[in-house]
């Protein structure tokens, strides 16, 4: 450590303490997420039900004491998924149990009835191209990781369409199944025909892909209203506790306050937002008055836009020299485990002495790491980050699915996960000097 790395006092050491105290003898983050994904259901960009959200949020922070409380204007994509089916016609008739994937187009008024040709791979699609003419091509691809089997969601519609299919099927991007399907957002190519895409169950796909195995020819009929309505205006929740000594300097903290239109979005990311924001309120509580201003930032379109994480950075442009570390939670709000870093490698020390803090709470563990996806934009403009990862072995049966009700979330895990932000958020705020962000990428 060099003699510009900043150092906890004793005073902070106290005070973290006296936050970890509060923080995990409280379950009021888990009571209002329940409260708030319970009134107004899933909040997806362009709804009425994200907007009524806001608004009870705005109101509800200011009764809180935040200062500066703002609805900051975001224009959002408006996707609407209208009434949606499918239906096995052959070899036998059956209801297949379905989400379209976000963004998709819709089906010609009296849907698209085509048999089915099951691949395993994009390799596979390749090799049977010949075969996929006007089919629905159905990627039966069993799940590994997210971020590996995301792609077939991502980019599956583009290269059913490529090959000339009509429309586009995957397995449900997700852990586990009890023919529970999950939606999630898929990315068109402006150079190639849009055609329309649904998750199927697990369990479904599975049956589809046994049939085709046993030489049986598989038709499906598809019915999907779905359309992408003109930007419709949305917000971001910004709210304050000033600093005592540096108000113009920031530290962000926060979740995203949309989700998919299934579920309630609890889990993703109710749940991060809430934790934050209680956060802040146990810091208040207890009399503490970090000299920097936490900023409590709920982003709005995370899940089909980012236009929140872009939209804070440029709303706040002039000021993010001044932002002196941005954090999110947005990977589920289970028992937290690790704090990922983005900054300068010497600033790591000090996120690793924060860390020591946690310990009376159980294991806990940081390493560096790259930012979640609202605080991407400000890392990318040298503003260091911390991302709050939990125990994700049960995240990827609920993720983007009807499942995600705040019943999955554990109010003890949550509190943890408020003790976290707390305590990171109140040091950061009150520390003699700063942390050191990446150079900045595209300023
Ligand atoms: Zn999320």
């Amino acid at each position: 450590m060099d003699n510009n790395t900043p150092r906890i006092t004793d005073a902070q050491k106290e005070a973290a303490g006296r936050i970890l105290g509060s923080a995990l003898g409280s379950h009021a983050a888990w009571e209002r997420t329940a409260l708030w994904t319970d009134t107004f259901g899933p909040r997806l960009s362009g709804s009425d039900a994200l907007e009524r959200a806001i608004d009870w949020a705005l109101e509800a922070l200011r009764e809180d004491g935040f200062q500066n409380v703002q609805g900051e204007p975001v224009m959002v994509p408006h996707w609407v998924r209208g009434e949606e089916s499918a239906t096995l016609l052959q070899p036998r008739e059956a209801r297949l149990v379905m989400l379209g994937l976000g963004g998709s187009v819709g089906t010609p008024p009296g849907g698209i009835t085509a048999p089915v040709l099951v691949v395993t791979s994009f390799d596979e699609l390749e090799r049977r191209a010949a075969e996929a003419h006007g089919k629905i091509v159905l990627f039966d691809v069993p799940f590994e990781t997210y971020g590996k089997t995301v792609r077939y969601r991502a980019q599956g519609p583009v290269a059913a369409a490529r090959a000339g299919a009509a429309a586009c099927l995957i397995r449900t991007v997700g852990s586990g199944s009890i023919r529970s399907p999950h939606t999630g957002g898929l990315r068109y190519d402006e150079s190639v025909t849009k055609i329309p895409a649904a998750a199927l169950s697990i369990e479904d796909a599975m049956l589809l892909h046994r049939f085709s195995d046993r030489g049986v020819e598989v038709v499906v009929h598809l019915q999907m209203e779905a359309e992408m309505l003109p930007d419709a205006p949305s917000r971001n929740i910004v709210a304050d506790l000033p600093g005592s000594e540096h108000p113009e300097e920031v530290v962000v903290l926060g979740g995203h306050i949309d989700s998919w239109d299934v579920g309630q979005g609890a889990m993703d990311d109710a749940g991060g937002f809430m934790a934050a924001w209680e956060a802040v309120n146990v810091i208040r509580r207890l009399g503490l008055k970090p000299r920097r201003t936490l900023r409590l930032v709920g982003w709005t379109n995370e899940e089909n836009g980012l236009r929140g994480g872009l939209g804070y950075r440029d709303a706040h442009e002039g000021e993010l020299d001044r932002h002196v570390m941005a954090m999110e939670s947005d990977a589920g709000f289970f028992r937290p485990t690790e704090l990922s870093f983005s900054g300068q490698a010497e600033s790591f020390t000090v996120i690793e002495q924060i860390a020591e803090l946690m310990r009376p709470a159980g294991p806990f563990s940081v390493a560096p790491g790259g930012p979640g996806a609202d605080i991407g934009p400000l890392m990318r403009r040298g503003v260091p980050t911390l991302s709050l990862h939990s125990d994700a072995s049960r995240y990827m049966l609920y993720h983007h699915s009807h499942g995600d009700t705040p019943d999955k979330l554990d109010p003890d895990d949550v509190a943890h996960g408020v003790a976290v932000l707390a305590l990171y958020a109140y040091v950061l705020g009150d520390l003699d000097g700063r942390l050191g962000g990446n150079p900045p990428q595209d300023a």
